[in-house]
């Protein structure tokens, strides 16, 4: 028996060194894929290959539910503009082409508007100043698995060159050569001094993955019982803001490298108007009231093991502006010409306010088309089918409350770059 017992001593041995060559191995990864801080990992491939609007144009579709962002970018035209009016126009001495990315563009016809608007406003620019215009070339980015080909379809044929000038104004239009970007806007994804100005709506609020230890049973940042940072502990609720602002500089360093000097960008994400991070207002009520009520139903009905909710976050942050300000100031590398908290509204398209079912409908929509993706890649697509009627069921019931407070609040950047 005592040969037994070292035998036994022996493996546990063997089991301790595996482990940590395991912990050692995990170290030196992240390391080198350049976290920043515990547990934050900027680089997460799962996510990154899995996340997705929905695709499409059914009734979940993005593309099908995106009509509230299009209104909240109309509102915010003018700053835009005000953003367009700071870019650099080059002189027709120097011909290249004039520039524009959409990062996050997603699959709909938002992106096409505001390509369109920004070519158009720029082609005006280079007319009062009495410059030939260059050609335009537009750029729309998203993650690999974003429903590229619905976006491509959606594209308003190419005007012939003789009548590029003429068409300019003429809608259903298009005046600019297109391509499509796959990738993460979190890493490099054009060449040096390339791009004249950079636009992003709706889309730096999502992080480039949970942050480990949200999902790490032992560790005090465990979001146990919750799918979101809304209403959980403040342990959670730094790792998430650690995470958005970690990614935010990543976004920065490339963006830095790839917009000219004289460029712009124009950012809007999901902001919040509280200090408090787990208070993620719009998001929260999003992500953090019906839509955690239906998981708990799921497992209370004993459809969803507990910890398989657990494991389940929604990789989004609602920034204050100054969470986003820290970062963009300790970055350097471009100047803030704005930087505000605009509220944009309601996210839910609703034509009969009245009608309980059509808001409760709205909401398991809107929430689906963003966040059904990742649902299903969890649980799989009959599970989701059955959270996502516990949400409608749930919201229905709560139809006014949703429609009167379930607003979002943006944070709007505008920056330049010299
Ligand atoms: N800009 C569009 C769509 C916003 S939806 C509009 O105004 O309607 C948010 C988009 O951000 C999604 O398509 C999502 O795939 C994309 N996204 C999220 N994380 C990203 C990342 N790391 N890199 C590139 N795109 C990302």
């Amino acid at each position: 028996s005592q040969k037994q017992s070292t035998e036994k001593e022996r493996e546990r041995e063997r089991k301790r060194e595996r482990r940590d060559k395991k912990i050692e191995r995990k170290r030196t990864e992240s390391k080198r894929m350049g976290s920043k801080g515990d547990n934050v990992a900027v680089c997460n491939m799962k996510l990154e290959r899995l996340l997705s609007m929905k695709g499409g144009k059914g009734q979940d579709s993005y593309a099908n539910n995106s009509q509230a962002q299009a209104m909240h970018a109309r509102s915010m035209l003018h700053l835009l503009e005000e953003t367009l009016d700071n870019v650099h126009l080059n002189s027709s001495a120097n011909p290249s082409p004039f520039t524009a990315v959409d990062l996050g563009c997603s699959s709909g016809a938002n992106t096409i508007h505001i390509i369109d608007f920004i070519v158009k406003h720029i082609s005006k620019r280079f007319d009062t100043a009495r410059i030939d215009p260059p050609e335009f070339t537009a750029f729309f980015s998203d993650l690999p698995n974003n429903d590229f080909n619905t976006l491509f379809q959606l594209l308003p044929p190419l005007v012939s060159n003789s009548c590029m000038e003429e068409c300019l104004a003429a809608d259903g239009n298009r005046s600019y050569f297109v391509a499509g970007v796959p990738g993460s806007f979190y890493r490099r994804l054009f060449p040096a001094r390339t791009i004249d100005i950079f636009h992003s709506a709706f889309s730096l609020h999502w992080l480039s993955q949970v942050p480990e230890s949200v999902t790490d049973r032992r560790s005090a940042a465990y979001n146990r019982g919750r799918v979101f940072i809304h209403g959980a502990g403040e342990k959670i609720a730094t790792a998430y803001k650690r995470q958005f602002q970690a990614d935010l500089a990543e976004f920065l360093r490339a963006r830095a490298a790839e917009v000219k000097r004289g460029g712009a960008m124009f950012l809007v994400c999901l902001g919040r108007t509280s200090v408090d991070p787990t208070d993620q207002g719009g998001a929260g009520l999003l992500f953090g009231t019906h839509f955690q009520d239906a998981w708990d139903d799921l497992v209370s009905e004993g459809l969803v093991a507990a910890e398989k909710r657990d494991g389940f976050n929604i990789p989004v942050y609602a920034p204050s502006l100054q969470d986003f300000k820290e970062v963009v100031e300790a970055d350097g590398s471009f100047t803030i010409e704005k930087l505000v908290v605009y509220k944009g509204g309601s996210p839910l398209v609703v034509s009969e306010p009245d009608d309980a079912s059509e808001v409760g409908r709205a909401f398991a929509s809107s929430c689906r088309s963003v966040a059904g993706v990742l649902v299903e890649a969890h649980i799989g697509e009959e599970l989701s089918n059955e959270l996502f009627s516990r949400v409608e069921r749930r919201a229905t019931s709560h139809a006014k409350d949703v429609l009167v407070n379930l607003q979002f609040f943006h944070i709007v950047a505008s920056l330049s770059f010299t």
